[in-house]
């Protein structure tokens, strides 16, 4: 069917409101469903709802939450979800961290004990509006192997990296480092697409195309050793270095209600004009400039921008919006 981004919000909100959410993060979460849907990613918008909604009615995670928002030193933001999902906690991040790197050059935040089910693009564009490079990075439970093994140690961890422009959209690189979002990999499932070979094992440990035997099994790092090796640098920025869990600390305390587990986000602000002085600008358009002449190739981030353009009803599948609305109390 089709809704409006209007309609979307309207429902998105009956069914925060009516699960135990208080308004901030009632309007955090619908600022994010609703921007995951005009941008037209799927696997982030009104199909993660049921999720959410399961750890709020399991008692997971905190409708209520009241995130608080420190600073360990001038350049060390420490946020505090208190159990929450992480919108509401990076929304009141942003200008303390965004304020730290236009001073400092330079800071990172210590996103902790938040539930993360997003995209890591609102964030990162976040912090490019206001003219800073950025970084985020969170893990989540396994389900990916390392590479040569067949047992899951890391999450789908994303990675994302945004290139402020001034006065136009950013460039924002946002990717799992597995072969395949989890989220892209339910929707194959449920629509029996096949997937692409690499993207996954069965329970057995074969290689597999079918989404419903990956889920199974394990879903495979993009890239071989590359894709591995940076899943592996992620794991370790999302936990160790922030003081928060790996994603298998995660799974082990997790209560399975479906929803995000407990988790953390690393986050990083760089002041490009700091650090390269006020030609910093002019010279990556430069670098753009060359870039758009090269035929076949785009940006990454342009294709959302261009959807996001589109300001007419969003399709989306009927079975889904029966059953987001079924979960209004
Ligand atoms: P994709 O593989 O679809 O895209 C990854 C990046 O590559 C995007 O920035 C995309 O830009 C860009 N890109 C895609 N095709 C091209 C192309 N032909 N030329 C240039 N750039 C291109 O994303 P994933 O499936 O890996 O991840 C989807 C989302 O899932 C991400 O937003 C991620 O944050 C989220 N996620 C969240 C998790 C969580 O735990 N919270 C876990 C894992 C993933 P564009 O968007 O413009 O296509």
């Amino acid at each position: 069917m089709q809704l409006t981004l209007d309609e979307i919000a309207e429902l998105a909100t009956r069914v925060f409101a009516s699960n135990g959410c208080d308004e901030a993060n009632t309007r955090a979460l619908v600022r994010t469903i609703v921007a995951a849907e005009r941008d037209k990613c799927l696997s982030h918008g009104l199909f993660r709802v049921p999720g959410y909604v399961a750890s709020l009615r399991s008692g997971k995670v905190k409708g209520a939450a009241d995130p608080t928002v420190g600073s360990k030193t001038p350049v060390m933001i420490s946020v505090d979800g208190d159990d929450g999902f992480a919108p509401l906690a990076l929304e009141r991040s942003a200008p303390v961290l965004a304020q730290a790197a236009k001073t400092m050059g330079v800071a990172v935040a210590a996103v902790t004990r938040t539930h993360h089910f997003a995209a890591l693009w609102p964030e990162v564009e976040r912090l490019a509006g206001q003219g800073l490079i950025a970084m985020a990075c969170t893990n989540y439970i396994p389900v990916v192997a390392p590479m040569g093994g067949l047992k899951p140690i890391f999450g789908t961890n994303p990675l994302a990296i945004a290139w402020p422009r001034p006065d136009r959209d950013p460039v924002v690189l946002d990717m799992a480092t597995s072969a395949m979002a989890r989220g892209e990999v339910q929707i194959a499932a449920r629509e029996g697409h096949a997937l692409p070979p690499g993207t996954g094992l069965d329970a057995n440990g074969r290689p597999s195309t079918d989404p419903a035997e990956i889920l199974k099994g394990v879903l495979l790092p993009f890239g071989g050793h590359k894709g591995s090796g940076l899943a592996l640098m992620v794991e370790l920025l999302s936990a160790a270095a922030i003081g928060e869990r790996f994603s298998f600390e995660s799974a082990e305390q997790d209560n399975k209600d479906g929803g995000p587990p407990r988790g953390g986000e690393f986050m990083l602000a760089l002041s490009p004009e700091l650090l390269a002085g006020p030609s910093w600008a002019g010279h990556a358009e430069t670098f753009f400039a060359c870039f758009d002449a090269i035929e076949g190739a785009r940006l990454p981030g342009s294709r959302r921008m261009a959807n996001r353009l589109d300001q007419g009803p969003r399709q989306v599948d009927d079975a889904l919006v029966e059953r987001v609305r079924g979960l209004c109390a």
